[in-house]
């Protein structure tokens, strides 16, 4: 097995704006895994606050390449394994190079991965469009140049309901919001009834990630459902954030992959959760992969491609929310070899 990886910066079409900061860039690592001539791709975007530059993805490939080309790949979940002790700090790099083996296992066997799985995607949820923090001015500039059936807006900032508020007199679509842990208990106790009846289907981590205690109270009292999503990381959150939040947000990156993201969607439907399946800002290649797990959740966010304006390769496609799915093999996607 050979393994390389192409680090790009890719430019977002608009500032993206959250409660925890702004940007214009989205650094992504791309990972290429050679075996035998059959090519398996990956992606991990870097996300300041989670600490995991790339650099540091670059630095600990480096480091343990050895022994990732010396491993005789046979299946990905057993891969996965080999990964995830062998970057126990690293969660993005095993995302990338889980997702990479992914890839390959699929095209080994010729098929899509939502093939593999036996997986309708006819039952994909259409997914959200995500309006970043700006002024309310820009906010309903962004919506009317992407007319869309759900968009989730950023919260857990000054004057945000006044923000709903506002985009609400412009548009009927299904609203989401996503308070990044920008919250306190009072502020989302006040908060979300007013929410509901501007039309918000959803709320994201209102309070901060180890708010336990103040998401029990919340979770007993809001009319409306709470996803976790920084208070949902690891396998080991799903059955923390049980009773404290009415489903999780999963995210490949996060996570460390398709194989620890399957068994967290196994894990709440047994818990009876509801699923949300999330992205940080990937380009085609993560999204292809998000893609793959889409069928399987209540909720889906996967707008990267949609708000970069620079993508790595081609891959899944969106009509109106509608996911459209390739026919390639593996994740589907077409990309340019390294
Ligand atoms: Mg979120």
């Amino acid at each position: 097995m050979n393994v390389k990886c192409k680090d790009f910066n890719l430019l977002f079409k608009h500032r993206f704006t959250i409660s925890k900061g702004s940007k214009t860039h989205q650094p992504t690592l791309i990972i290429e895994l050679d075996y035998f001539g059959v090519k398996g791709y990956g992606e991990a975007p870097a996300i300041s606050y989670y600490n995991i530059p790339i650099e540091k993805m670059k630095e600990d490939l480096e480091q343990k390449k050895v022994f990732l080309e010396k491993f005789a790949f046979s299946d990905p979940e057993r891969y996965w394994h080999y990964l995830h002790h062998l970057f126990p700090n690293n969660s993005f790099l095993v995302c990338a190079l889980d997702m990479a083996g992914w890839d390959l296992h699929g095209k080994i066997k010729r098929k899509q991965l939502h093939e593999l799985w036996k997986l309708d995607t006819g039952k994909t949820p259409v997914t959200d469009f995500t309006i970043g923090i700006d002024t309310i001015e820009n906010m309903v500039a962004k919506m009317n140049e992407r007319p869309w059936p759900i968009y989730k807006i950023k919260v857990g900032v000054e004057g945000d309901m006044e923000m709903v508020a506002a985009l609400r007199k412009h548009t009927d679509a299904i609203f989401r919001v996503d308070a990044n842990a920008g919250w306190t208990l009072e502020e989302a106790l006040q908060k979300i009834p007013k929410l509901k009846e501007l039309g918000v289907e959803l709320v994201e981590q209102p309070l901060a990630k180890d708010n336990w205690e103040g998401m029990k109270t919340l979770f007993q009292q809001s009319v409306l459902p709470l996803m976790a999503d920084e208070s949902c990381v690891a396998e080991s959150d799903v059955e923390k954030c049980h009773q404290h939040f009415h489903g999780i947000n999963i995210k490949l990156t996060k996570c460390s992959g398709i194989t620890p993201a399957r068994r967290m969607i196994a894990k709440a439907r047994q818990l009876d959760m509801k699923i949300m399946v999330g992205c940080m800002n990937e380009s085609s290649v993560g999204t292809a992969a998000i893609a793959q797990l889409a069928p399987m959740v209540d909720f889906i966010d996967m707008d990267g491609p949609l708000l970069l304006s620079e993508d790595t390769a081609s891959g899944v496609g969106f009509d109106f929310g509608k996911i459209i799915y390739t026919h390639g093999p593996g994740l589907g996607i077409t990309i340019n070899p390294f």
